[in-house]
């Protein structure tokens, strides 16, 4: 039995911050603090103990909560990238592809996903949760800024393989947004439909990995129609040419 449970705080415009809660321990783990106050709100409302702050990446809609949160939760370690060290000043761990952490009976496992930044890390607990900043959204991806199409392709790929089940807890809410496009590239998918039927207002966080896998079409490289529609079929090109499209959409 997973001793689990996520709380998802809505900051800024559209971001998301999250306490994992070790409901065994009233312990949390705090992902992301974009900004302290409905952060250290939600904590003392919840009454949970924060042990370790993670950070996804750089962006400042992810960090800038980090000294507010540690003001009051006192020197807890702050995990991130090794790529981050001097981009994230809070950092006092650094973090690389396969390291493990425990938290709330979770062996959580540490996968480097780079292309949104050049240093970009996901949290994956076995439970079934992945913590994935700004790699995936609902029916997209985040932009490529610092990495190549490619690091970005690897990066969604490697995420592709978790189970279906997985819950993705992601750093915006965008996914209405990006209905449009995604019906655009499969006009005929009916899991379309099916989706855009059961899912019609914000929140839509977590998203589903398998739900992901059926209507986004960055997980669908291996698609007929997706291919014909960037008129590639190497997967990689075919999910360059998609960002490229979106981009401009
Ligand atoms: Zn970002
Ligand atoms: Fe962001």
């Amino acid at each position: 039995m997973s001793r689990i449970a996520v709380h998802r705080i809505p900051v800024l415009q559209d971001n998301y911050s999250y306490l994992i809660e070790d409901t065994q321990e009233k312990t949390c783990v705090v992902v992301d603090p974009a900004e302290a106050g409905p952060v250290n709100a939600a904590i003392e409302q919840l009454g949970l103990k924060p042990v370790m702050l993670w950070n996804t990446h750089h962006h400042a809609d992810h960090i800038d909560g980090n000294p507010g949160v540690l003001d009051r939760a006192g020197s807890i370690p702050v995990y991130g990238s090794a790529g981050d060290r001097g981009r994230i000043p809070q950092l006092t761990h650094f973090l690389q592809a396969g390291d493990g952490l425990e938290f709330g009976g979770d062996m959580v496992r540490v996968l480097e996903v780079p292309g949104h930044t050049r240093s970009h890390v996901a949290y994956y607990l076995p439970s079934g949760h992945l913590f994935s900043g700004d790699l995936l959204f609902g029916y997209s991806c985040g932009k490529v800024f610092e990495g190549s199409m490619e690091d970005m392709y690897r990066s969604v790929a490697q995420v592709a393989q978790l189970p279906d089940e997985t819950l993705i807890y992601c750093g915006h809410e965008y996914t209405l947004n990006n209905r449009c496009f995604a019906e655009t590239v499969e006009p005929d998918n009916p899991d379309h439909k099916t989706r855009a039927a059961s899912e019609t207002a914000p929140p839509t966080v977590p998203l589903q990995l398998g739900q992901e896998k059926k209507t986004n079409p960055f997980l669908r490289w291996h698609v007929p129609a997706v291919q014909a529609f960037t008129g590639k079929t190497e997967p990689a090109e075919v999910f360059g040419e998609l960002r490229r499209r979106k981009d401009n959409f």
